[in-house]
Parts: C-alpha cells; sequence; structure tokens
C-alpha cells in the first residue's frame, strides 16, 4: 500500500505524541499527558519570583523542577501558575494545577482538603521592620499595625493569638511600601520570605527582620485530595535532599541574603492532625 504524504509526514510526530506522553505520565494519571502545571508564587524573591522577563527563581521553583523531573517532565513541559495564598486549595480542587509548591504549610486544616507531599522546608513565622524602627517583642505585636495575606497562616495566627491590628492583601510584596513610608509597623509571614524583601536592591538597608519565632512553618507540596502522586513526590523530595541538590538550592537561592534556613525537615514530619 502507497502511504499518502501526509500520513507519510504524520508518522513521526505520532510516535513523538505517543514518546511524550509516555515520558509525561510517569508520575500519576494527572494533567494532559505533555505537560504539568504548578502553583508558585510570583512575587517571593528566593522562593518563587517571576521577573520582567517571566523568567521564573526560587527556592520552590528549583524544587518544583526537580520533582517534575523525577515525575518525568522537562523543564520546557512546565507550565508555571501563580498561586496567592487564599487560592491554593481551590486551585487544587478544580484542576487548575497539577502541584502546588508556593510556601505552602501543612496544617490540619488544609489537610482536609488537599492532600501534601513533603514537608522539604521548615521556616518560621516573623515580623519585617522599618530598620530604623524599634525591634517588637511577642508582647507588643499587639500594638502594631500588621500588614499579612488573606488566607496564610501569618494572618490567621495574628488574629487568632495576637489580637493584632491586622491589614490583609493579596500578596506580601503589597505591604513593603507601606512599611518604609511609615504607614504600616510590620509585614509578618515566613522568614525565609521576609530574608527575601529584606535582600531586594530595591529596599537596601531600609528593612530588617524582627527575629521572633512565632511558629514552625512546614512547607509542603500541594495535590489534589485524592492524587496518586504522593509516594511519587516523597521519593522525590528524599532523592533532592540526598544527591545533594537540597543544599545547592539554598545556597542558589538564599546564600546572597545572608538567610540560613534549617536543615532540610524528614518526610512526614509535619503536623496533619489536632
Ligand atoms: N507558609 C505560610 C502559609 O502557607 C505563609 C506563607 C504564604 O502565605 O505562602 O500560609
Amino acid at each position: 500500500m502507497r502511504l499518502r504524504k501526509a500520513s507519510v509526514l504524520a508518522a513521526p510526530l505520532l510516535a513523538l505524541a505517543l514518546t511524550a506522553t509516555a515520558c509525561g505520565g510517569g508520575g500519576g494519571d494527572e494533567g494532559d499527558g505533555d505537560g504539568i502545571t504548578i502553583g508558585i508564587k510570583f512575587d517571593q524573591p528566593g522562593i518563587g519570583l517571576r521577573d520582567a522577563n517571566s523568567e521564573f527563581s526560587g527556592f520552590d521553583v528549583d524544587v518544583a523542577t526537580y520533582i517534575a523531573g523525577e515525575l518525568g517532565y522537562e523543564p520546557g513541559q512546565i507550565t508555571w501558575e501563580e498561586a496567592p495564598s487564599a487560592d491554593r486549595e481551590n486551585m487544587l480542587r478544580r484542576g487548575d494545577v497539577d502541584m502546588i509548591v508556593a510556601s505552602y504549610s501543612i496544617t490540619p486544616e488544609r489537610a482536609e482538603q488537599v492532600a501534601f507531599a513533603g514537608p522539604y522546608f521548615l521556616a518560621h513565622q516573623d515580623l519585617l521592620i522599618s530598620s530604623d524602627a524599634e525591634t517588637p517583642t511577642e508582647e507588643s505585636i499587639g500594638d502594631l499595625t500588621l500588614c499579612s495575606v488573606g488566607g496564610s497562616t501569618s494572618a490567621q495566627r495574628m488574629e487568632d493569638e495576637y489580637g493584632a491590628n491586622l491589614q490583609n492583601f493579596q500578596t506580601y510584596s503589597e505591604c513593603l511600601d507601606g512599611i518604609v513610608g511609615g504607614s504600616l509597623d510590620a509585614l509578618t509571614t515566613d522568614d525565609a520570605i521576609l530574608a527575601g524583601y529584606a535582600a531586594q536592591d530595591e529596599y537596601a538597608g531600609e528593612l530588617t527582620l524582627a527575629g521572633l519565632n512565632l511558629s514552625d512553618e512546614y512547607y509542603g507540596v500541594g495535590l489534589p485530595l485524592d492524587s496518586d502522586r504522593v509516594d511519587a513526590v516523597n521519593e522525590a523530595i528524599t532523592r533532592m535532599v540526598d544527591d545533594g541538590s537540597w543544599d545547592r538550592f539554598v545556597e542558589e537561592n538564599f546564600g546572597s541574603s545572608g538567610y540560613e534556613p534549617e536543615p532540610a525537615p524528614a518526610i512526614g514530619s509535619a503536623p496533619t492532625t489536632e
């Protein structure tokens, strides 16, 4: 039988498509088979940042790229989606993203709505203040005008435990000018995030961390509640730590800010029950 020209051309393309599907589907049956969509932060330098050229960088970006690689996806097959703190559970529930790697603390409440792999990082809640300001103590937090982000553990803790005068924004970076300008006393969230802002050239010397260790924030990889990828992602995280990649990602993303994170936490070490 003579093949029509179009079929001759289509055959290699079909073979390519099948290879991509087989390759991309290595970690489970979620996603569309030839790519993976990952939720990250877009405005947190050192963690998850999209720059003016739409290039992505940060510890979470490196962790997510490594995990995606272990699941069978090349970096070029990753689509990055912004995952604001308040939207993360909904994004996973709706299937907007296949996974979320976005300074996402594992908590018992969230673990009822989404599945978590990890943790892969341990941060602590702190306050970012103007370098000119007096350093607050835990006791003086109630007197401060603070900002944070709705749907974050940081905002929740301020409301529940400190009765703080809190203004909530959609993203943390929206608070920075208020601190420098004096309309806000402090931004509160994880020290890893705050260190990234303090190290930004545009705020050089103007912002300081208070050094209060207000919580343990165990960052997990968020997956849909019924995901079959939890074990594969945990294995990827273990490999990332064992082969030295985790240390390299820490050095490359936090080295210049002077932030020294805790050692990599053990898989399963975050509290998921009350
Ligand atoms: N890790 C905290 C959380 O998941 C604060 C950082 C954030 O909002 O991404 O809520």
